[in-house]
Formats: C-alpha cells, sequence, structure tokens
C-alpha cells in the first residue's frame, strides 16, 4: 500500500500538521518541529506534544508514515570545528523533539564540505556526528537525503550515502530518502521504463532497498546531471509525469511516507488524488 502525502506547515503548533495534511487526503505526512530557519527553539510542551498525538491518531496516520526534515542550517560536515559542534547539538535537539513527539524517523541532508575539505573527510565527519546522536537518542532513525549536488553538498552520489552507512555504527537506524529532483539533477534518470529500472538497480547495488524509508516526489526545474536544486509541480517539469507513475508502480515504495514537496501547494491535494490514480487496482 502506498503512503502519500505533502510537506505540510506547522504554523500555529505542530498538531496543526496532520490536520492540514488530512485536508489534503494524505495518508502520509512531513513537517518541521521548528522553524526551520532558526538555531534555536523553545521546547516542545506538554500540551503541545498530547495534542499532536492525538490528531495523529484522530485522522489515522501512522509515526512510521511521517517524516519530519531537519532545519537547514545544520551541516553535520562543517570543516570549523565550533560550527560543526554547533550543527551536531541542533540536530540531536532534532532528533529529541522528533521522539518527544512519538515520531520514529528525522529527514535530513548530509553536509556540506564548504570546498575546504575532501569528500571523504566531509563523509567520515558526518557518519563521527551521526554516531553521536545516534547515542544520544534511542529510537529515532536518521534518515540521509540524496541531495542534487548543489555547490559543495555532499549525498548526490550514491556512493556517498552507502559510505555514510558504512561508517555508522548502528545501521539498525540510518535510513535513506529518495527526492526524485535530486536524482533527476544529480544524473541518474527516471523518465523511461528503461533508465527508471537502471538508476533503481544502482540504488539497489550501491545503497540497498532496505534503507529506503521515504521518497521525496518532486519534479525538477533543471535538466539531468545539472546539479541544481529547483523542484516543480508535477508534471510540469523536466521530469514529466512517467516517473511518478513507474514509482506508484514499483511495490519497493509500499509502507514508506512518499511525500510532496513540489512548488505549489494549491495543487497537493490535486497531485495527491493524480498519484493515487496512478497505482494500479
Ligand atoms: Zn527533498
Ligand atoms: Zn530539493
Amino acid at each position: 500500500m502506498k503512503y502519500i502525502g505533502a510537506h505540510v506547515s506547522a504554523a500555529g503548533g505542530v498538531a496543526n500538521a496532520p490536520l492540514r495534511a488530512r485536508a489534503l487526503g494524505a495518508k502520509a505526512f512531513a513537517l518541521f518541529t521548528k522553524n526551520q530557519r532558526q538555531w534555536r527553539a523553545k521546547d516542545l510542551s506538554n500540551e503541545e506534544i498530547a495534542a499532536f498525538k492525538r490528531n495523529i491518531a484522530d485522522c489515522g496516520f501512522k509515526p512510521k508514515h511521517i517524516l519530519p526534515h531537519d532545519s537547514y542550517l545544520i551541516n553535520l560536515a562543517h570543516p570549523e570545528i565550533d560550527k560543526r559542534e554547533k550543527s551536531i547539538a541542533a540536530f540531536i535537539d532534532e532528533m529529541e523533539r522528533c521522539q518527544a513527539l512519538g515520531l520514529e524517523l528525522l529527514n535530513f541532508h548530509p553536509g556540506s564540505t564548504l570546498n575546504r575539505i575532501s569528500d571523504e573527510e566531509g563523509i567520515s565527519l558526518i557518519a563521527k556526528a551521526l554516531n553521536l546522536a545516534l547515542k544520544k537518542t534511542a529510537k529515532v532513525t536518521a534518515v540521509i537525503e540524496n541531495t542534487a549536488g548543489q555547490g559543495s553538498n555532499l549525498g548526490h552520489r550514491f556512493e556517498h550515502l552507502a559510505a555514510i552507512i558504512e561508517q555508522v555504527e548502528d545501521q539498525s537506524r540510518i535510513g535513506v530518502c529518495l527526492d526524485t529532483c535530486h536524482t533527476f539533477a544529480a544524473g541518474y534518470d527516471l523518465q523511461t521504463p528503461e533508465t527508471y529500472t537502471r538508476t533503481m538497480q544502482e540504488f539497489e547495488r550501491i545503497i540497498g532497498f532496505s534503507y529506503l524509508k521515504g521518497v521525496h516526489l518532486n519534479d525538477a526545474k533543471v535538466t539531468l546531471g545539472s546539479r541544481v536544486d529547483r523542484h516543480h509541480s508535477l508534471g510540469q517539469g523536466l521530469l514529466g509525469l512517467e516517473p511518478f507513475r513507474l514509482l506508484m508502480q514499483d511495490p519497493r515504495l509500499d509502507d514508506i511516507p512518499l511525500i510532496l514537496e513540489t512548488i505549489d501547494d494549491q495543487l497537493w491535494a490535486a497531485e495527491i488524488a493524480l498519484l493515487y490514480s496512478f497505482i494500479p487496482a
């Protein structure tokens, strides 16, 4: 079964996110558990946590189909130790917020070398940060997102994600989120049954579907291999609708959150309905 939703706003409190997702006809959703552009946030109150848990139960969402996303400021590969430590502390705080909300996953972007260290050094810094964060928390799985590879961002090659996983001590609490726009921008095609199959075989060989904990469903404003991160609404970008039809027919995507991060939230309900219409009866 497919669990499709969108990255909805948590404005007015995290407990509003499941209500917004239900209004879209979603069976999954993503959210920020704090303002994604600020370092600090006050702790979630017991009332906020209780309201969130009540709303996800009332709306019929399961924690494994909810994919919280961390702050954009965090860079676990930052070459400067004080900045990296600030990022690690913020990441642990994000993990703890997820845990307090009864959530099981935290989606994050691996990090950036800022062109001051090698990719290998950046990858091992990320793995070290994850080892620390996983030790300091108990339940949440850290879900690395593949990136478009813009600037000095790591994670655009499947090999980067595999190398991070390899250096993580508790591999039972590490996962991967595939973003369709990032995958395409990074040079992995998905547009025809043949290229889709080839890219997914590559994913299986290098990382393995057992690590796949979520997918971001985005069309792309950019061309194959451009290494630029620009999402578009489904069917309006250069990916077109075919990859999404193929994804909806792929049983390896069953039972994980499939999340729209497309640019026009007015289209989300229609996009979710369209995706559900692609699933064979
Ligand atoms: Zn994404
Ligand atoms: Zn993106």
